[in-house]
């Protein structure tokens, strides 16, 4: 199935703001953005990872039928006197997959295993460990409580139950609840393509031979793992020069092979900056200049009705804005509900005096104590800093007086993860 298009507008701010606060470009993404990719039914044991298109429901209670939760001897509890009980055996025994197939008669036990089905006539089981047994016969001490050591038909849930909402994200737990309940299949959204492209030209491959002049593309490998990580299909699609035709090439490449691109560099207003002019040509471009450190102007345009989210060419950059815009708007585009990662509070282990305005992200670990240090620069030419951190510890929008010891969020890399 087809999903609509996107809107020419859905990335149009409102006008007239000069820095957009983070949280409005966060609602506006949230609000505007719909999912592209195509739905379609896939095998359960093929469906991890992959985002739910309809609210699966249960085909069938969980347990379908009241099972022993034990291996032991089962009976009706209301014919059982409290105190010492010894009650006959009938022939055979109830084991998972193996019914008894007959009613037990009131007064009498049988030999029952763990999953079994409880047999007509038995509602109770005493735990072997309890049993004195000889042959033909079982003594316990009684007082068990009825249903002890069983499994109530439906326990887990109903059939009809609505197992999960459209846009959860399958993952290995949810596959046993589904096929638990029942479903061999599920629609879902097919993994979501996304493009790479690096613009600039300076930018010479990595390991290739480098003139002076040139550097190697650092962001094309760094957004292309991620995307692998995130469980999207990544879609490479090398480096352009900065010029116009090259640029345009190269989005009709993505467009053709790909659900969404994200290009680095080139996305701010100057004379080189070709995805931001190019975008333009299309006439469905924004450029959000959002109150975030470090950060550049974002270029998000469609480019042939595919989503474009033109980032700045600064590694640092580059990396904070995937992480705190990209990671969303993709896991809304692939078919989930926007979702801002949680993070944990936790001790400040550096001191800073942040001015109000931007919302600030540091490169960021924990050290021995669990405290957050950050990286000894805050330089967005500093790409060892990314290496050096395991996360980024994000400051509130207002000014903060840090101290070792202040509370700061500090959000893992990987917590970023759609
Ligand atoms: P731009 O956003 O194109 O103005 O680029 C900003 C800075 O990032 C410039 O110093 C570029 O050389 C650098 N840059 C752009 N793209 C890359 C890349 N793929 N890898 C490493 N640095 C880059
Ligand atoms: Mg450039």
């Amino acid at each position: 199935m087809k999903p609509p298009p996107l809107r020419d507008d859905c990335f149009a701010l409102p006008a007239g703001v000069e820095w957009t606060p983070v949280s409005t470009a966060f609602a506006h993404l949230r609000d505007n953005l719909v999912p592209v990719a195509e739905t379609m039914m896939v095998p359960v044991g093929a469906a991890d990872g992959l985002y739910l298109a309809e609210a699966p429901t249960a085909q069938r209670a969980n347990p379908p039928t009241a099972n022993s939760a034990v291996d032991g001897y089962g009976f009706a509890a209301a014919r059982v006197p409290d105190g010492d009980v010894a009650l006959p055996l009938v022939e055979g025994r109830a084991a998972a997959g193996v019914p008894l197939g007959t009613r037990v008669p009131a007064g009498f036990a049988v030999r029952i295993l763990t999953g079994a089905a409880l047999p007509d006539g038995v509602d109770t089981v005493v735990l072997e460990e309890d049993c004195t047994v000889a042959p033909g016969r079982i003594a316990f001490r009684g007082t068990l409580k009825p249903f002890a050591n069983t499994r109530r038909a439906g326990e887990d849930f109903d059939a009809g139950t609505v197992l999960f909402d459209k846009g959860h994200r399958l993952g290995p737990q949810d596959l046993a609840l589904l096929a638990a309940a029942g479903l061999g299949t599920v629609r879902v959204h097919r993994p979501l393509r996304v493009a790479v492209l690096s613009t600039g030209d300076e930018l010479c491959a990595p390991g290739a031979e480098a003139a002076a002049h040139q550097i190697y593309d650092a962001n094309r490998p760094m957004l292309l793992a991620l995307l692998a990580r995130w469980g999207f299909v990544p879609v490479d699609l090398g480096c352009c020069a900065d010029d116009a035709d090259a640029v345009r090439v190269a989005l009709d490449a993505a467009a053709a092979d790909a659900d969404v691109l994200i290009t680095s560099g080139g996305a701010s207003a100057g004379d080189e900056d070709h995805v931001s002019a190019t975008l333009r040509t299309a006439g469905a471009m924004a450029l959000w200049r959002i109150a975030i450190k470090p950060g550049r102007p974002l270029a998000l345009g469609l480019w042939r009705g595919m989503p474009v989210f033109g980032l700045p060419g600064n590694p640092v950059a580059a990396f904070v804005c995937a992480l705190v815009f990209a990671a969303p708007a993709l896991r809304r585009l692939a078919g989930g509900a926007f979702q801002l990662p949680r993070g944990q509070m936790v001790p400040a282990a550096f001191a800073k005096a942040k001015k109000p305005g931007r919302r600030e992200f540091l490169r960021a670990r924990l050290n021995a104590d669990g405290h957050a240090e950050v990286f000894r620069s805050e330089g967005s030419g500093r790409i060892s800093g990314l290496a050096w951190a395991d996360g980024l510890v994000e400051l509130p929008d207002a000014a903060a007086d840090i101290r070792p010891g202040t509370p700061v969020r500090y959000i893992p890399y990987g917590a970023f993860a759609p």
